[in-house]
């Protein structure tokens, strides 16, 4: 009984380290359509909110349907339940890492 406690700890963090090893999707730049507005995904970052500009819901309330149209939406926070850190902890390690990754 005294050992039963750290068992789902080690299958969570066991879960953590595969599934950030999906994540390693390249990030592929829409090259061809120069927006003048947009420099690029180096730019794509909203430190305010801590996602990608360009899926940042807060900043650009166009988003928010279609996230509602693909079923991804926390109705609780407001948020894409993909951003909702919230509902899904694990997201701010992901977001943080995103952005070690674009942000300099
Ligand atoms: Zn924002
Ligand atoms: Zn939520």
């Amino acid at each position: 009984m005294k050992c039963m406690s750290i068992i789902p700890v080690v299958l969570l963090s066991v879960c953590v380290l595969g599934a950030s090893g999906c994540d390693k999707k390249k990030e592929t730049a829409a090259k061809g359509t120069p927006t003048p507005t947009q420099t690029a995904s180096e730019a794509d970052w909203c430190a305010e909110h801590g996602v990608p500009e360009s899926i940042c819901t807060r900043c650009n309330s166009k988003l928010i349907a279609e996230f509602k149209q693909k079923g991804d939406w926390c109705k609780e926070h407001n948020l894409p339940e993909s951003q909702c850190i919230e509902c899904n902890p694990d997201l701010k390690e992901k977001f943080e890492a995103m952005k070690s990754k674009t942000g300099k």
